[in-house]
């Protein structure tokens, strides 16, 4: 009797600009999860290293701290992600630009955390399989009847929802950002972020308190 066992890849992409920390959270998720690490940054630095046409070509735009042309990085981390086939990755310096977010797009499909969510729907209990999976894939753990997915959860229409979200929520974040009013945490699970936002609000309404005192 054969078994089918669910098995995810996962994906990711770190982002973040220098000196956020990037590399020490690169560092922890890759130890945790057992992703692959794919560094850009790494990657050129050992061409330069060996000395290889690459290498030898892009040093110069490298030490002034430019970025390398869009055609030349898509070409060098798509092979190399290429090589890896099925395995999870984290990309960590990769993309960089709007060019480069599209050609690793039209290389891999969208694959959201959303559309990874199932939901068992007489307790509203959610699981996510990247994150928090059922004990049995498919199955609330508790009443061990079917979870299903929302129908705005399947991979279509999250791309979708991710567009809409970019054209139409993302201008929402600018005009309150602009207005200094806007605090961003991240994370990518609730449990890490909660600290954060707790501890803000715990400041912001003892600052308040004080004042209305
Ligand atoms: P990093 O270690 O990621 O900061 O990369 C070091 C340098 O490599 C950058 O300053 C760029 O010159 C180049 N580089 C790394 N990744 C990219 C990329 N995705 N696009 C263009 N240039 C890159």
């Amino acid at each position: 009797m054969s078994k089918m066992v669910l098995q995810r890849v996962f994906r990711a992409v770190i982002m973040g600009p220098p000196g956020s920390g990037k590399g020490t959270v690169s560092g922890r998720i890759i130890k945790t999860f057992g992703l692959t690490h794919i560094s850009s940054g790494d990657i050129l630095r050992n061409n330069i290293n060996a000395k290889t046409e690459l290498g030898l070509l892009m040093k110069a735009c490298i030490d002034q701290g430019q970025l390398l042309p869009d055609d030349v990085m898509a070409r060098l981390i798509l092979n190399d992600l290429r090589t890896l086939g099925n395995t999870s990755w984290l990309l960590d310096g990769f993309p960089r630009t709007i060019l480069q977010a599209e050609a690793l797009d039209n290389a891999y499909s969208v694959d959201s955390r959303l559309s990874s969510r199932w939901t068992h729907t007489a307790s509203g209990r959610v699981y996510n399989i990247d994150f928090n999976p059922p004990k049995v894939p498919g199955l609330d753990d508790v009443t061990g009847e079917p979870l299903v997915q929302r129908d705005d959860d399947t991979p279509h229409t999250v791309t979708r929802r991710l567009k809409a979200y970019e054209n139409q929520t993302e201008p929402v974040l600018e005009y309150y950002r602009s207005k200094g009013v806007l605090e961003t945490f991240s994370g990518t699970e609730t449990n890490q972020i909660w600290p954060h936002i707790e501890s803000f609000l715990h400041r912001k309404l003892s600052i308040h308190s004080k004042k209305v005192a």
